[in-house]
């Protein structure tokens, strides 16, 4: 039973840490060396309502498919908290989160390699009812995968066919009927577009935003590209060395982000308009991505910014409210242009 009053928050995250502890790479390292600690999310906030869309965004190594994996229990995390519905889940148990996963949904990026190809199609989005639902009679189960069908876009005639027949955009329709055929209440999509051309893409994101609107789903959208979460988010999360760098609404992010890191991410964005695109001044992100297992003293960005200074070497600054009143993990996020 939900213990969350109306308008709080569906899924609600509190300085969630995940760690993996690695071999040194040192050469001299023996097997009875010390581990390395690799932090591939830090500190992480966020919360998520029903009928709204968190987009998040950030290079690869971010460590955003890292809290992808960790918000559907399949990766543990080291610290912090996860509450769905009021309800703390951080720690739940394999039987916990088999309950839960009719809760949480998630959708993969390569949508070929997360179907079996000995599965006929129907077959395919029927499993996830018979795993979290064993006790449903079989013609309910077929029942609700022909309804679910149609509703992403799939002809209900193509229910015998296997996934090898099918095109990339019509895989990822299909992954997206086996997550929803269970009917959650949030579903996470962990670079659902990223393997599909252009053009499918956007066929992809509608698709998307109207389940979203039919079914109230809370929604979380990973993508390494700013320009893939401007449609579908109401809200944007940008992520660098596992921390939360920047959280604003969408309408404010591209408009006017604070963090120099969300705007060198916004500068490798083509503008649709080609004079304003060829009239602005580039906004190039120089330098390689530092590594995860030993990360920049003070912000974790300030190898890469243009801005950085001894402050930003010596004390991590910390995502708090600007005077635009989005968030910025910035020592000068107030002072920007
Ligand atoms: S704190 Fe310093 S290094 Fe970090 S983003 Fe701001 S200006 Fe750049």
């Amino acid at each position: 039973m939900s213990t969350a009053r109306a308008g709080d928050p569906l899924l609600l995250v509190r300085q969630l840490r995940v760690e993996f502890q690695l071999p040194s790479a040192s050469p001299w390292a023996t097997p009875w060396s010390k581990k390395e600690t690799l932090r591939a999310v830090d500190s992480v906030q966020l919360d998520l309502r029903p009928g709204e869309t968190l987009g998040i965004v950030g290079e690869s190594g971010c460590g955003k498919s890292t809290l992808a994996r960790t918000l559907v229990g399949l990766q543990q995390p080291t610290a912090g908290a996860i509450f769905l519905d009021g309800k703390d889940i951080t720690h739940l148990g394999e039987e916990g989160w088999r309950q839960l996963r009719r809760d949480v949904q998630m959708v993969f990026q390569d949508p070929l390699a997360s179907l079996n190809p000995r599965m006929t199609v129907g077959e395919s989005i029927a499993e996830p009812l018979h795993n979290l639902y064993p006790e449903m009679p079989l013609q309910q189960r077929w029942r609700k995968v022909r309804d679910i069908m149609p509703r992403v876009g799939l002809e209900a005639a193509w229910i015998n066919r296997y996934p090898h027949e099918f095109s990339g955009g019509q895989c990822q329709r299909i992954g997206i009927a086996r997550a929803l055929v269970v009917e959650p209440r949030v579903l996470i999509c962990d670079e659902p577009v990223s393997a599909l051309d252009v053009t499918v893409q956007a066929q992809i994101i509608q698709l998307l935003k109207d389940l979203q609107a039919e079914l109230n789903l809370a929604m979380l959208f990973i993508a390494h590209d700013l320009a893939v979460v401007k449609d579908i988010s109401h809200r944007v999360m940008v992520m660098y060395l596992g921390k939360v760098m920047a959280q604003s609404s969408s309408k404010m992010l591209f408009q006017r982000a604070r963090h120099p890191y969300t705007r060198a991410l916004l500068g490798s964005v083509p503008l649709p308009d080609p004079q304003r695109e060829r009239a602005r001044e580039p906004q190039v992100l120089e330098g390689e991505l530092p590594s995860p297992l030993n990360p920049p003293s003070g912000c974790v960005f300030r190898t890469r910014c243009p801005l950085a200074d001894n402050l930003c070497s010596m004390q991590v600054p910390a995502l708090r409210q600007t005077i635009a009143g989005d968030y910025a993990a910035c020592h000068y996020a107030d002072q920007t242009p």
